[in-house]
């Protein structure tokens, strides 16, 4: 590869003996990553019916070394949402934030959804609970679309995709979140082997531009986090401006927040620490008189990731948390008083709240449901979620359009959003519609009524992934049915005659 020369020199700074074998590694086999997906099956449970030969990638629970010769994307397993075709060292930082059932997760850069399926799968909010919260936020609007569909693959049901830029998130939900990922845009030279094209994008004043970029988002990233809350900061380039000098600058303007050591024990030997601030001054990266060159802390439970030292690009990794006698309200203001509550409703349901039966018209209305629609969609998910209830005090409709919203749903007042919680489906005159991330969203299994399930060999399942009709003239009951790959979702299918009508949406298809 041709690398920029103002590139190479400071990558030998920066390594210095080991600077050779780095370079060794441009012409070396990249290996390539599969997570499972947690909501829908377990590890170990896919490793037993994995087409492909799988090895664990030791600083993961999930994740694995597969071989793409194996086309692991065109396997139905993938449509079925059963795992996410991620880059090994990409898997680190999701690993590291200790998410829990119940928490608000806040994934700040988050498309194409890499790290916040997994954070969703972490949470694991399935329908009907949906317990906790996940604000899934991208600041590219067209970005923000690869980032829902992600999300509806893998079957999260209580996220809130956002689509804001981090200062105004920040006026929203001050102190707000138990859990922040911070997956920075940066000027990605650990991505360089896997694409050069980001190489050639690359330049000394790009690594200033996103250096001043991250400082502000990082800022406002510790300002969203509640008091003993945990945040990561990670960037998959080498350059100390971005990484290291990052942390600098928020650990001096930020006494609340402190660095936390690396918690991963799996594949140690993979990890580097961070390099320490004395180490960035003599070697010139902090210059003198600049404004981090008074500035001390310990770096070393930060981690950088080197492609000549483990199976995966570079990244750089870092876990922080929030004192628990933070400042919050002093330096939110008056922000923080008006903080989101859990109960509260946004611009698109304030006006009509749960259990008030309003008789808006039924074109372009906002609200909860009349009663003749709760009985369509109750008739629906009592084929499809037997013996479970759903919420209705959580349902919602938009232009005939039926959301699930997260229990911990926040006011949505002034934010700009493409989803907040689960799209169901749509009200047809006297029918309910069911829709592609609902089909998603349900909890897989055999054996449930409603369901058709093929094994992955059976030619009716790329029949039915690719749009066609599928022909079961054995079946009797006509209806709606949830098309399965061994017992997990791909979609809805409608039975009539013995032919199966595909409402698998287009941009689904494979
Ligand atoms: N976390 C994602 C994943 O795992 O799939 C990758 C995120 S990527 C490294 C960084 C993201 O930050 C990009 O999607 C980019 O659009 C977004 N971004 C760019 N400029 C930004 C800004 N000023 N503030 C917030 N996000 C920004």
């Amino acid at each position: 590869m041709h690398l920029p020369e103002e590139y190479r020199s400071d990558m030998e700074r920066l390594l210095g003996e080991d600077y050779p074998q780095f370079l060794a590694s441009y012409d070396m086999p990249r290996r390539n990553g599969l997570r499972v997906n947690r909501l829908k099956i377990s590890p170990e449970a896919f490793e037993k019916i994995s087409p492909f030969e799988l090895e664990r990638i030791p600083w993961t629970d999930n994740g694995y070394y597969v071989d793409w010769r194996d086309q692991p994307a065109r396997h139905p397993y993938y449509s079925a949402g059963l795992y996410y075709l991620q880059e090994p060292s990409a898997m680190a930082p999701a690993q590291i934030l200790p998410v829990s059932p119940g928490d608000r997760v806040l994934d700040l850069c988050a498309a194409p959804g890499g790290k916040a399926t997994e954070l969703g799968a972490r949470l694991a909010g399935g329908v009907p609970a949906q317990e906790g919260l996940l604000v899934a936020n991208e600041i590219s609007a067209q970005r923000a679309r690869a980032l829902l569909h992600n999300l509806e693959l893998f079957g999260i049901a209580n996220a809130l995709v956002t689509n804001e830029s981090p200062a105004r998130l920040q006026e929203r939900f001050p102190c707000y979140f138990d859990k922040i990922l911070v997956d920075a845009p940066c000027s990605g030279e650990g991505m360089f082997r896997k694409d050069p094209s980001v190489m050639k994008a690359w330049s000394p004043e790009k690594v200033d531009a996103c250096s001043a970029v991250q400082r502000e988002i990082l800022l406002s990233a510790a300002d969203m986090l509640r008091p003993g809350g945990y945040m990561v900061y990670s960037t998959c380039t080498f350059a100390p401006q971005e990484d290291e000098m990052i942390l600098l600058y928020l650990l001096s303007q930020r006494d609340d927040i402190e660095l936390v050591p690396f918690p991963l024990s799996g594949g140690r030997e993979s990890f580097s620490p961070a390099f320490d601030a004395g180490w960035l001054r003599e070697a010139g990266f902090i210059e003198p008189g600049s404004a981090l060159s008074e500035v001390d802390a310990d770096l070393s439970g930060a981690v950088r990731i080197w492609p000549h030292r483990s199976g995966g690009e570079g990244h750089f990794t870092a876990l922080l948390r929030k004192k628990e006698e933070d400042a919050c309200g002093e330096r939110t203001g008056k922000a923080a008083e008006n903080r989101p509550s859990a109960a509260g409703t946004g611009n698109r349901t304030s006006a009509v709240r749960a259990g008030n039966k309003t008789s808006a018209a039924r074109k372009g209305r906002a609200g909860s449901l009349t009663r003749e629609e709760e009985r369509y969609l109750g008739a629906f998910s009592e084929r499809f979620l037997p013996g479970c209830e759903i919420d209705q005090n959580r349902l919602e409709i938009h232009d005939q359009k039926v959301y699930l919203t997260p229990a911990a749903s926040s006011s949505m007042r002034s934010v700009a959003f493409l989803r907040n919680g689960l799209y169901l489906g749509e009200m047809k005159k006297n029918r309910f519609e069911p829709s592609q991330a609902f089909a998603m969203a349900l909890p897989p299994g055999d054996g449930i009524r409603g369901r058709i399930s093929f094994s992955p060999e059976d030619d009716q399942v790329l029949v039915y992934l690719r749009g066609g009709e599928v022909k079961l003239p054995q079946m009797k009951e006509n209806g709606w049915y949830l098309v399965c790959v061994d017992g997990f979702q791909l979609g809805w299918g409608k039975l009539s005659g013995g032919t199966l009508k595909n409402k698998l949406l287009a941009a689904w298809r494979s």
